[in-house]
């Protein structure tokens, strides 16, 4: 790939570009990235590259000439015509997924403005895209440039050691990096997580894959948001396509089960086994919360902890009864218990402290709805 910087100040991009990992990138020919003087392409006899504004008001605008016979130089040295951008505050503002997208081109032109810009005309002429670093403006459009230049160049193969340097780290796929940790082991009483010392692959994957789900919710709620909406969005339409259903069937709820972590994540590991089957409700919970009673037929996505869907689970019988009426032929099929005695003691704790929370009271004749439903569908490499 070939990035061209067109700007008034070569010696500020070339002293940055020739640094650190690009400079080796360029040195070992992985990339090139070539500066180039607009102040060289100018007709004017005292080397002038600005006027002052048609309109007026204060500071200068670049003129459209030397701009244009730069560009056009430029673009005269490549095979195919390069995307041409323009680095302004008013333009698209850079993300990872664009980054990605420009560096799969195979040239660039970067544009740099100075003063209060550049001539409308030239940019139209030229059909220049703008693209902004940020909601903020700069003096001059040379440390965009070479923003932009740097986070492109590193996806291009061999600027990295390898893709995983780049491809799990934040942004790639729309979450943060994990926290990273080196020695010493233990630092001011602070020590580095347990299931980073003990070399077992599969611990530290799955340790990484949670801390980054983790600190992007709790850094950035948004794009936590994003993701989470993306996944589902997906897992429906590989559900939808797998079952060979229409597009437009419903899904009744998106949730986990339990209030807390553990077991939210210990009772979807015994659906995806096959082993719960059935789920005991308050169906004063339902009222206070304003839900929808379960439909025999209707599907669920269930999630984990942290709201990644995980399997599909169809609803096959729904009963009201009151809670001292659950047989253990029932309890049973919630494949958590081995007596109704165990299961008795574990809902009459549960149902107290989410009547307590939502305003009900646990009694032996409160009505349960009695779900039951089948496992409908998982991931691939869930099924081991
Ligand atoms: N008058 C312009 C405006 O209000 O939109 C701002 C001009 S700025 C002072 C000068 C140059 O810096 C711009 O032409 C652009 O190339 C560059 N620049 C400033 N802020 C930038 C940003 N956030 N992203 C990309 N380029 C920026």
């Amino acid at each position: 790939m070939r990035i061209d910087i067109a700007t008034l100040f070569t010696d500020m991009c070339d002293s940055v570009l020739g640094e650190s990992i690009i400079g080796r990138g360029i040195k070992n020919g992985f990339i090139e990235i070539y500066t180039h003087d607009i102040r060289k392409y100018t007709e004017n006899k005292h080397r002038r590259v600005d006027d002052k504004p048609y309109g007026g008001g204060t500071g200068m605008v670049m003129q459209a000439q030397p701009v244009y016979d730069c560009v056009s130089a430029i673009i005269a040295q490549h095979k195919t015509r390069p995307r041409i951008i323009y680095m302004s505050p008013q333009g698209q503002v850079l993300t990872q997924a664009k980054v990605r997208e420009l560096a799969a081109e195979d040239g660039l032109i970067l544009l740099c403005g100075h003063y209060e810009g550049i001539d409308k005309r030239v940019l139209d002429e030229l059909g220049a895209e703008e693209l902004s670093i940020g909601d903020y403006v700069l003096t001059g459009g040379e440390l965009p440039a070479l923003i932009v230049a740097d986070a492109v160049a590193r996806l291009q193969k061999g600027v990295l050691p390898n893709e995983d340097a780049y491809s799990i780290e934040s942004h790639y796929n729309g979450l943060l990096e994990y926290p990273q940790y080196t020695r010493p082991e233990v630092w001011r009483g602070r020590s580095v997580p347990e299931a980073l010392l003990n070399g077992d692959h599969k611990t530290i994957a799955e340790w990484q894959a949670r801390e980054s789900l983790r600190v992007t919710a709790q850094k950035r709620p948004d794009m936590y948001k994003t993701y989470i909406d993306s996944q589902i969005d997906e897992f429906r339409r590989e559900f939808l396509a797998a079952k060979n259903l229409p597009d437009d069937t419903e899904i009744a709820g998106i949730f986990h089960f339990e209030i807390s972590e553990y077991w939210a994540n210990e009772l979807l590991k015994l659906i995806l086994k096959g082993k719960k089957r059935a789920t005991s409700s308050s169906l004063a919970a339902y009222k206070i919360e304003g839900d929808a009673l379960p439909v025999k037929g209707q599907y669920s996505i269930v999630t984990d902890w942290d709201g990644v869907p995980r399997c599909v689970i169809k609803t096959t019988a729904v009963r009201v009864l009151p809670f001292k009426d659950i047989t253990f032929e029932l309890a049973a099929k919630e494949g958590e218990d081995s007596s109704l005695e165990e299961w008795r003691e574990k809902h009459v704790s549960f149902f107290t402290e989410e009547g307590a929370a939502l305003g009900y009271e646990f009694t032996w004749n409160m009505p349960v709805i009695f779900e039951e439903f089948r496992l409908e569908y998982k991931k691939h490499k869930e099924e081991k």
